[in-house]
């Protein structure tokens, strides 16, 4: 017999998802109402401008796709790049190779740029670039790499990018309400997000802002968008202004409603406060860490808070760490993704995840994980590390 799934109660450390509030998960247990219902486009405009300040954008084409980060990804390159056009890709990680395939899937040439993993990507590297490519059309690359934990200066490579008469297109998943991202000031044409990382959304929605420029680009397409569901020139006549709303896909209605709220609880802390937090909590971790004596894979510079990647100890075995971190206490961290597999620990501090009782929690755990497996580490500081942090 088949019942009713229950899952257990678990602290979700990794790369995403995130823990999601409760209250964001009463919101999606609310009647459905139609996708054309008039208080639910309400709901929607609301959302738009919640999403704009999450953004930092006036934007109006900012909205969530019916789908994870994955497919916001792919709507920025199906819409903006057409066959035979050539996109410089700055790569430092598992994240910048998905562009290179969804450029490539378009018909694209992507033109790679490779960084160090573990590093930020560098605006030099990428002005040699565009000399060497002047028929570049786009600059594309991860704000937050999640695979490493190293965040890009954003602005520094904009202005490289516009200086050659290229737009932008920057991957923000992770970076949204956890670090500084200010879509409008750093002159990004076109962004995606995700809400399963630092909104700590419900898995499954990809928050996207195209400023006129690339809106301009979607509109003059010599041809057709090769994705009929992510034709953003189809899904603004559901999502666009004023009240007639056509038919385009049936709305994850609840999945909206989680998402308003989340970004209501953003506005309600404040966009500000929330990259605080995240720094904050980031540095009781990372000083707890420390004093374990886990060393970090990226420069503390291109550090970013929400993604804490730190090299695994010599003998350790990473899947039985993190079993046992399971087992125990219902705690997931990440395991390394691409080369960094089997060699570092990705631990996530992810909107309503990051949290001082979380902090305390995987570092308890981990000490006491590590100590039972007799790892070459340093038992018993970290928690008092930690709380030195908190108590400045
Ligand atoms: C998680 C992530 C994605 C993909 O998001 P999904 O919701 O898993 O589809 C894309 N880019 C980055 C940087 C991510 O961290």
């Amino acid at each position: 017999m088949i019942a009713s799934f229950y899952p257990p109660q678990r602290t979700l450390m990794g790369p995403g998802p995130s823990d999601v509030s409760p209250r964001v998960l009463s919101a999606m247990a609310r009647p459905t109402i139609g996708h054309l219902d008039p208080l639910f486009v309400q709901m929607m405009d609301d959302l738009k401008s919640l999403l704009q300040y999450a953004f930092q954008t006036k934007n109006t084409l900012t909205i969530p796709v019916s789908a994870p980060g994955s497919a916001g990804m792919e709507t920025c390159f199906v819409n903006l790049i057409e066959a035979g056009e050539t996109v410089i890709v700055c790569q430092n990680g598992v994240f910048g190779l998905r562009m290179q395939e969804n450029i490539e899937r378009c018909g694209g040439k992507a033109v790679m740029v490779q960084d160090e993993w573990g590093r930020a990507c560098d605006p030099q590297k990428l002005e040699d670039a565009l000399k060497a490519n002047p028929d570049a059309k786009f600059v594309a690359f991860v704000h937050a790499e999640t695979s490493t934990g190293a965040s890009t200066d954003v602005k520094a490579m904009c202005e490289v990018a516009h200086r050659y008469d290229c737009l932008t297109i920057v991957d923000a998943v992770t970076s949204l309400a956890g670090s500084p991202l200010d879509v409008d000031d750093w002159g990004v044409d076109a962004v995606y997000s995700g809400t399963q990382k630092c909104l700590s959304c419900t898995p499954g929605l990809s928050p996207i802002s195209f400023n006129e420029v690339a809106l301009n680009v979607i509109k003059h397409r010599k041809t057709k968008v090769q994705s009929w569901f992510l034709d953003l020139n189809l899904v603004m006549a559901y999502w666009g202004e004023g009240v007639k709303r056509a038919y385009h896909h049936t709305a994850p209605i609840n999945a909206l409603y989680a998402l308003h709220e989340c970004l209501l609880m953003l506005k309600e802390e404040g966009l500000e406060q929330a990259w605080a937090r995240h720094q904050t909590h980031h540095q009781a971790l990372k000083a707890g860490l420390e004093s374990l004596g886990l060393d970090f894979v990226v420069p503390e510079s291109e550090r970013l808070p929400q993604l804490n990647a730190v090299r695994i100890p010599d003998g350790v075995n990473d899947a039985q760490v993190r079993a046992m971190l399971l087992q125990d206490y219902q705690l997931e961290i990440g395991a390394g993704l691409g080369v960094m597999a089997g060699n570092v620990w990705r631990i996530g501090l992810m909107g309503y995840a990051c949290r001082k009782d979380n902090v305390f929690k995987c570092l308890a755990a981990l000490d006491d994980v590590l100590a039972r497996l007799h790892a070459p580490v340093n038992h018993g500081g970290a928690i008092a590390a930690a709380r030195a942090i908190y108590g400045k």
